[in-house]
């Protein structure tokens, strides 16, 4: 089986065994990646499984470009029922793992029941071995790291989780090497329930391409082509990239309180923080783009991070001050947290705190502050939260599940999408994103990135024009007040994400990132690699059905559960520097979603 590596290992944790099942029984109808995760949750009825439970699994998948020479060949989806939204599951992870599990023999790793003490599962080749890891319980991720590198060897590969998914924190991540996360709806607290601490693989294996020579020349191609885009010189500096952004209302300040101010000094005083410390660049397996920054901030030691803290923990919580940002950074790589939930989590704790509905007493009761400062407070809120300590152990659900139990007040300001922390992009100078958040698959943003209108104006226009040929709906695709045509934009950006997801790449190198490898690129690898004919259309059919599968999977977990829409507040007007921003106008999102589910067929 070309590009493949031919298997799906499977563990019981429970008992102990392993056993193996063709990819090919999947790869025809679901490609891989993304979408045989999805068919394996499916075919399992992870819908009716509580995700704490030994029945839910969680699987990791490979797409058959993972771990080849095509650019950016390093991802590996994660899924499982989720403990954050009880709907499916799903986030993504690049660095070195995926194309290790695939030399080892595996496309895709499925973990069902759960181990009744602390284990380490380790894959070498063919050999995989159920460790104990009573040792390693309670350790940081980055020590738990150098553990298991000193103990298996350094040419290990590994998916770590820190005291955050031990406590079954709702919104803990899966870490993998120094700046790679699998962060978001709670993969790292299913793991926990498994009580398992770490994934270990190490392979030696070949991966086969059917066409060599021609599959090499796809792939210098693409790789010529982003080193020659706009995007590339944006990931040379995203601070200066995210500081046009700030400018155009694109994040929201505190808790979708009001929205962004940009002042010049406070931008300037983060940017030059972050060049102080910026030691190099760093990639993820065959990634020309090189998203990775890599600091050394004294104290924290050496830090890969993707983009700026600061636009997460600063706005948020409202503390200006980018070493805090960097420290709460630090500590949710630690423990394992993802650093966009609990920046959410943190914003409704200062929200709450400011209005006097939360006292420092209560906030403080086990949790160890120093001072009546609020960013020392926050620092130490993470810890508690991972360490499930004090009032850490309420929020550890999540705000949707923390309102609910402390009452009407607080309930109205979890700013959240069927459990799922918002995150920082603002939806109502952004009504794309207002769509994007309201029905993209896990309940947050990112797989609808409506990149046009981030990007604005005559660019934007032109990117959209390249994505649906000149006329209305490029028109209205870079034009961040209408909802009109983002249907399309939704559709389109979900496919070209989900069609990387299934490959097996990172998205960041299409489209979804102004990037310039388009699906008909991605087919042609595809091709070479497999040595059989598909077609940029073909993709979108895989990309289509993956979709489709999300739904399936979510309506059978919400048989007794009202779909939401977005938190109230969103719908009201809120200020800016520019004066009063409106509210997003209900009856327009109702409207535009149903026109959505009608282009997508859901
Ligand atoms: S673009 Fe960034 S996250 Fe994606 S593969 Fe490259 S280095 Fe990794």
């Amino acid at each position: 089986m070309n590009a493949w590596a031919g298997k799906i290992l499977v563990v019981d944790l429970t008992t102990r065994e392993s056993t193996c099942v063709p990819t090919g029984d999947y790869s025809n109808t679901w490609l891989g990646g993304k979408g045989i995760d999805l068919a394996l949750l499916l075919a399992a009825e992870c819908w009716q499984a509580d995700p704490f439970s030994p029945e839910n699994r969680l699987v990791f998948g490979t797409g058959p470009l993972t771990g080849t020479l095509a650019p950016a060949a390093s991802r590996v989806h994660v899924g499982a029922r989720s403990p954050a939204t009880g709907l499916c599951g799903s986030s993504n992870i690049g660095g070195q793992f995926g194309p290790e599990l695939k030399y080892a023999g595996y496309d895709h790793l499925v973990i069902k029941g759960a181990a009744s003490e602390p284990v380490v599962l380790v894959i070498d080749d063919d050999s995989v071995k159920i460790q104990p890891a009573q040792e390693l319980w309670g350790l940081g991720v980055s020590k738990t790291e150098a553990a298991l590198a000193a103990h298996y060897g350094s040419d290990f590969r590994f998916f770590i989780i820190g005291p955050g998914g031990e406590n079954q924190v709702r919104f803990a991540g899966i870490r993998s090497g120094t700046f790679n996360s699998a962060s978001r709806t709670g993969m790292g607290a299913v793991m926990g329930s498994k009580n398992l601490k770490a994934i270990a693989v190490q392979g030696s294996k070949a991966i086969s391409v059917a066409q060599p020579e021609r599959f090499y020349d796809v792939c210098q191609r693409a790789r010529r082509e982003i080193l020659e885009s706009p995007c590339y010189e944006n990931m040379l500096n995203v601070p200066k990239m995210l500081r046009g952004s700030t400018h155009t209302g694109y994040f929201s300040y505190g808790n979708k309180e009001s929205i962004v101010t940009p002042i010049e000094e406070t931008i300037s005083k983060a940017e030059d923080f972050l060049a102080a410390h910026r030691v190099g660049k760093a990639a993820c397996f065959s990634c020309p783009l090189r998203c990775q920054d890599v600091f050394e901030v004294p104290g924290s030691g050496r830090l890969g991070m993707q983009c700026d803290p600061r636009v997460e923990f600063n706005y948020m919580t409202q503390v200006d001050d980018p070493t805090f940002a960097w420290r709460a950074y630090v500590i949710c790589q630690e423990v394992g947290l993802d650093t966009t939930s609990i920046a959410n989590v943190l914003g409704f704790v200062n929200e709450a705190l400011k209005a006097g509905d939360l006292s420092w007493e209560q906030l403080t009761k086990d949790v160890n502050v120093s001072g009546k400062d609020r960013a020392e407070l926050f620092l130490a809120l993470i810890t508690a939260i991972a360490e499930r300590k004090g009032i850490g152990d309420l929020l550890a659900e999540g705000v949707a599940r923390a309102g609910k139990e402390l009452g009407p007040s607080f309930e109205q300001r979890a700013m959240h999408r069927d459990g799922l922390e918002l995150a920082v992009p603002e939806p109502r100078t952004h009504l794309g994103l207002a769509l994007a958040y309201s029905v993209s698959e896990r309940g947050d943003y990112l797989s609808g990135f409506p990149i046009f209108e981030m990007v604005g104006g005559e660019a934007g226009r032109a990117m959209a024009a390249d994505a649906f040929g000149d006329g209305q709906i490029a028109n209205n695709a870079a034009d961040r007040q209408t909802l009109t045509d983002k249907e399309h934009v939704q559709t389109y950006m979900e496919n070209m994400a989900a069609t990387a997801d299934m490959l097996g790449v990172c998205r960041w190198m299409t489209p979804t990132n102004g990037a310039p490898i388009k699906e008909d690129t991605l087919a042609e690898l595809l091709t070479e690699a497999v040595g059989e004919t598909y077609t940029g259309d073909d993709l979108w059919s895989y990309a289509s059905r993956c979709r489709k599968a999300f739904f399936e999977f979510d309506g059978n977990c919400r048989r007794e559960k009202e779909k939401q829409l977005l938190p109230e507040r969103l719908f009201q007007p809120v200020s800016s520097d520019e004066g009063q921003v409106a509210g997003i106008n209900k009856k327009d999102l109702i409207a535009t979603i149903s026109r959505y589910k009608k282009v997508r067929g859901l």
